[in-house]
């Protein structure tokens, strides 16, 4: 028999989740214990996918059972570097995976970005998504709104900037993004990408589902798709794109009905310069093929990606926003790993995660023989010691119990059945957790 092995992951979002899985799957003798900032498991698909995707959020049902299987302990509400550092987990543990993901938006750098009304998209994902890290009001108050990026963030922020709210009433929308999408005032949303309509990075079903949304028409643009603008033969093309050109073909010259909102897609606009009279934006200037066009606008959402954070202790490559590693190996550390969008950027869906997660653990098991045995090895020891350091962490019975609540919750919401009503604030949810008041 192998010798039994504890490790801690860091982020209980996909990443973590799928990481801890394959290694109680792949070596027999582990406990696994599965640290999160958040009181409530599953990340990105909590805090990241629109509501109206419950087909990505459906994910959350195998990520449910991997946990539920009792091999991995969830422990929410716990803040790597303030709660917990490596000397701890050192301490504890015979290994150490980081799966924090990347939560904040790439900086565009150009001029007038920091103006009143130019947001980042990762943080209007975050609001609408109900994170409790974040404030429960938006400005919706534009009527013409930029969404920079021709990435599939880019598609779910366009999407729900021109949806009608009452139809996402059946969502685990939250009321306050209901009520706040509901007064938005939003005419026509652009969509803006600075290359051509060959080289988008949205997915098929992403992009096919914007023709889709109820009163909304698409816009294309006859000047951006000169004569042979597709070639399916070009190297890189795959089935994907020629269903996506087919998509944006089908759009070209389509009939306006008049809808209540436009959904406009550009190609070739390269952004230059924010434009603003007293500190709010007014418009947004773009170089196209060497031509300067503006637009007035009174929003501009940022969607060109996301971005990884440094963690306390971690070797961190600030150019790229994630952890340094060899094939999820920490570069300079000892049985430290990485795995997910901390370990590669943040790009692929949330299932690419999983031959990430694979690599990562191959060479965890790889070199575990040469693990030294923790200090401390008791599964109460770390508990204890978050208790000493005034943590109210949550965990797995705690989250059923919060699951449960938000269920209720949603099962009869003023007379119309929500997929689920989230709790907001973060006190709340680690009440509930506990069992406390919130009954
Ligand atoms: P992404 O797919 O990498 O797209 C980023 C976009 O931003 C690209 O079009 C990129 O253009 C553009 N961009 C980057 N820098 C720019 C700049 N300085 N100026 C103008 N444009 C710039 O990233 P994402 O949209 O954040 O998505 C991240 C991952 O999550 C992707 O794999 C995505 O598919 C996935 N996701 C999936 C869903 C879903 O519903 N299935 C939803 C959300 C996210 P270039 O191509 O020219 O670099």
């Amino acid at each position: 028999m192998s010798k039994q092995l504890r490790v801690a992951i860091i982020g209980a979002g996909p990443a973590g989740i799928y990481a801890g899985n394959i290694l109680a799957n792949s070596y027999q003798n582990v406990e696994i214990d599965l640290f999160d900032s958040l009181p409530a498991p599953y990340g990105l698909i909590r805090y990241g996918v629109a509501p109206d995707h419950p087909r990505i959020k459906g994910i959350v049902n195998s990520l449910h059972e991997m946990l539920d299987a009792g091999t991995i302990r969830f422990f929410g509400n716990v803040t790597f570097g303030k709660d917990l550092n490596l000397d701890d987990l050192n301490r504890h543990y015979h290994a150490v995976i980081f799966a924090t993901g990347a939560i904040h938006d790439a900086k565009l750098n150009i001029p007038g970005v920091e103006l009143e009304g130019s947001y980042g998209a990762a943080d209007f994902v975050s609001w609408y998504d109900a994170h409790p890290d974040y404030p429960t009001t938006w400005p919706l108050d534009a009527e013409k709104v930029a969404v920079i990026g021709n990435g599939n963030v880019a598609l779910d922020v366009a999407r729900m900037l021109a949806k009608q709210a009452d139809d996402l009433l059946t969502t685990d929308i939250p009321q306050n993004v209901y009520e706040g999408l509901k007064a938005s005032p939003a005419t026509d949303v652009h969509v803006f990408g600075r290359r051509g309509p060959a080289d988008i990075k949205f997915t098929p079903i992403e992009l096919r589902e914007l023709g889709e949304v109820a009163d909304v028409d698409i816009v294309v643009y006859e000047e951006d798709f000169p004569e042979g603008w597709f070639n399916e033969d070009a190297e890189g093309v795959t089935n994907q794109h020629r269903v996506m050109a087919k998509v944006l073909e089908s759009w070209r010259g389509r009939e306006q009905t008049g809808a209540k909102r436009r959904l406009h897609l550009h190609f070739w606009h390269n952004p230059v310069e924010i434009l603003g009279s007293n500190g709010r934006v007014t418009s947004m200037r773009f170089d196209r093929k060497g031509e300067e066009r503006e637009y007035q606008l009174q929003a501009i959402y940022r969607a060109i990606g996301y971005f990884g954070s440094a963690l306390e202790g971690i070797p961190f490559d600030a150019s790229k926003g994630v952890i340094e590693n060899v094939g999820g190996r920490v570069s300079g550390l000892q049985n430290v790993y990485a795995t997910g969008w901390i370990k590669r950027g943040p790009v692929g869906l949330i299932g690419h995660t999983k031959s990430d997660a694979m690599e990562t653990i191959e060479n965890l098991i790889a070199d575990s023989p040469n693990f030294a045995d923790p200090e401390v090895s008791t599964k109460g020891a770390v508990l204890e010691l978050l208790r000493e350091r005034g943590c109210q962490f949550t965990d797995w019975a705690g989250w059923l119990h919060l699951n449960e609540h938000e269920l209720e919750l949603g099962a009869n919401f003023q007379g119309v059945v929500r997929e689920r009503v989230k709790v907001l604030s973060r006190e709340e949810q680690v009440e509930l957790a506990l069992g406390g008041k919130y009954e």
